[in-house]
């Protein structure tokens, strides 16, 4: 046992705060009775202002893997050729997905240092004169490497090439924590999920479905029960589900939306940012290299850092969990013990993020990994140019 509130700084699932965790602590209610249908009818409503969408928003009681699974059988046929990029892992599982289910992705394939690249994705699509391709899919957060995919940049892309493809984004570490449009960007199917930047625990997935994709299901060959928009579409409608919901989640839900829109969520993306600023400023001051090469790219969410060769990723996490009760997030398969992965997302404010580097800098000396001190000096300098103004002013 340790004193004191642990670290929990992987890159999702983020910290829950205590409004929600108290805002779930509440019996479970009937949810074919009369008082849910105010529960489901505001979550309903309230994740559309979320996704920034006027169109239909369905809630899955799943981890994320479900909404991704959802989006693609209830828009494809069997074997149906789907673009993907291999932006990292979880846009790689996204792919064995689709293959599992019997589909044709094609993979742009990339060395996981940067988002997707739309020249690449346009590229693709003007040599598919005969519209073989029914959906572009991208990673708008690609959790395993810190990389942000310019998602409007894809949908001009698509638009550029004269291709009808479906658009396909999954914001499952990004919704609430990065800027997103889906209405604005054109996006026909966002996937996301309940535990990373809407800070509650894992258990809920979600998609938000263009007009467009909700036609182009209706036809869409692929066999689906559980995941059916259209089961779910009619009692959505007034407020209900078509089977059981996570209901104490969705209480959970409501809260994190009421904070979101409390700070506003242009507050809520600008905070994500310059946190992740200092993050970079405390890794370049480590003398260490941040596994994303694109500036503009590098994601607002988590920080990936690589290790100087010869020295193991897991071994430091290791200590700094053992030394200072603090959980970084893993390299996963192709970075696997090459980089570690500073979460800054969800329910965070400066001075946690001041523990969680002071954290790392102490690790980095633990474990015995070259780096220069300083790094959390370079982050405080960067997290006080926010009050630079106001004390110019006094
Ligand atoms: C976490 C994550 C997933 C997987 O979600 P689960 O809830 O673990 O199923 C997929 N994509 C991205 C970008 C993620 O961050």
């Amino acid at each position: 046992m340790t004193a004191g509130r642990h670290f929990l700084q992987i890159p999702g699932p983020s910290n829950v705060p205590d409004r929600i965790l108290r805002a779930m602590d509440y019996p479970t209610m009937d949810h074919r009775g009369p008082a849910f249908a105010d529960v489901g009818r505001k979550a309903l409503e309230g994740m559309k202002s979320i996704f920034k969408t006027e169109s239909r928003v369905v809630i899955y009681p799943s981890s994320g893997t479900g909404a991704w699974e959802a989006a693609l059988v209830n828009t494809l046929s069997p074997g149906d050729t789907v673009l993907m990029y291999e932006t990292g892992h979880f846009a790689t599982l996204w792919k064995s997905l689709a293959q599992k289910l019997d589909l044709n992705p094609v993979f742009i394939e990339s060395d996981w240092r940067a988002g997707a690249d739309p020249a690449a994705i346009e590229e693709r699509l003007r040599a598919d004169k005969g519209h073989e391709i029914k959906a572009v899919c991208v990673v708008h957060n690609e959790t395993s490497t810190g990389s942000v995919t310019p998602v409007a940049d894809v949908r001009r892309a698509m638009d550029a090439a004269g291709h009808p493809a479906l658009l396909m984004a999954d914001t499952i570490s990004s919704l609430a924590s990065v800027e997103f449009k889906h209405d604005d960007w054109g996006v026909d199917v966002t996937v996301s999920g309940s535990q990373k930047g809407l800070m509650l625990p894992p258990g809920l997935s979600f998609n938000a479905i263009s007009d467009k994709a909700m036609k182009v299901s209706e036809a869409a060959g692929l066999k689906r029960a559980y995941w059916s928009w259209a089961d779910m579409a009619g009692p959505n409608d007034t407020g209900y589900f078509p089977y059981t919901p996570a209901t104490n989640l969705l209480y959970g839900l409501n809260e994190a939306i009421d904070m979101l829109h409390e700070e506003g969520l242009d507050n809520v993306f600008a905070r994500h940012q310059r946190h992740a600023a200092a993050t970079r400023a405390a890794v370049k001051a480590w003398g260490l290299e941040v596994l994303c090469q694109v500036p503009e790219h590098r994601s607002p969410v988590l920080t990936a850092v690589m290790v100087p060769e010869g020295h193991s990723a897991d071994n430091f996490r290791a200590v700094t969990l053992r030394n200072y009760d603090m959980s970084l997030g893993n390299g996963l398969s192709k970075v696997a013990d090459r980089v570690f992965r500073i979460g800054h997302l969800g329910d965070f404010n400066d001075l946690m993020l001041c523990g969680t580097l002071s954290g790392v800098e102490m690790g980095l000396r633990d474990a015995g990994i070259p780096y220069r001190a300083g790094g959390v000096q370079a982050a405080l300098e960067v997290l006080g140019q926010k009050f630079d103004a106001a004390r110019a002013a006094a």
